[in-house]
């Protein structure tokens, strides 16, 4: 599989940035965390490592580590904040792979038994909503340095 060279113009390298809006959850020196504005579920949130890579085969091993840290801190909050019965964790690679967005990330998505995901990548959510969501999966993270 050849990969393709980074874009830097990516929509998440913009969020990244500051150069777009972003209801945004947790940050640390390695990633950001930000409501997915499209959720498959609500409370669905991304996480976004700093450092530029495509998906998972360009990184720099060095960034899995910090990354899935974050991913576990931020789904023990999503899970908390939505009283998730389960979470789907998920990273695609490569438009064949259901990537859309060109910058390595990790969906966290709450389940619910019995209750099927919305369609990826399809409906907008209510920006007020996702502000209101965003603040939840704050108040149920560690406050920093104490996790
Ligand atoms: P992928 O298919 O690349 O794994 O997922 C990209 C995700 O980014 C999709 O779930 C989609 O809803 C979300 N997304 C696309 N554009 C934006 C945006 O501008 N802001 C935010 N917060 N999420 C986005």
């Amino acid at each position: 599989m050849t990969i393709p060279a980074y874009d830097p113009n990516n929509i998440f390298a913009k969020i990244l940035r500051g150069e777009i809006p972003s209801h945004r959850v947790y940050e640390d020196a390695h990633v950001i965390a930000f409501m997915d504005v499209m959720p498959q579920a609500d409370g669905h949130t991304l996480v976004v490592p700093k450092a530029a890579s495509r998906g998972l085969l360009d990184a720099d091993p060095a960034v899995l580590g910090p990354l899935f840290t974050a991913v576990q801190k931020v789904a023990g909050a999503v899970k908390t904040a939505f009283a998730a019965d389960g979470l789907v964790i998920t990273q695609f690679n490569e438009p064949a792979g259901g990537q859309t967005v060109f910058h390595l990330h990790v969906h966290v998505i709450p389940r619910y038994e019995g209750v099927p995901l919305r369609q990826h990548g399809r409906g907008m959510a209510d920006p007020a909503v996702l502000a209101a969501h965003a603040e939840k999966v704050r108040a149920a993270l560690p406050a920093p340095g104490t996790a």
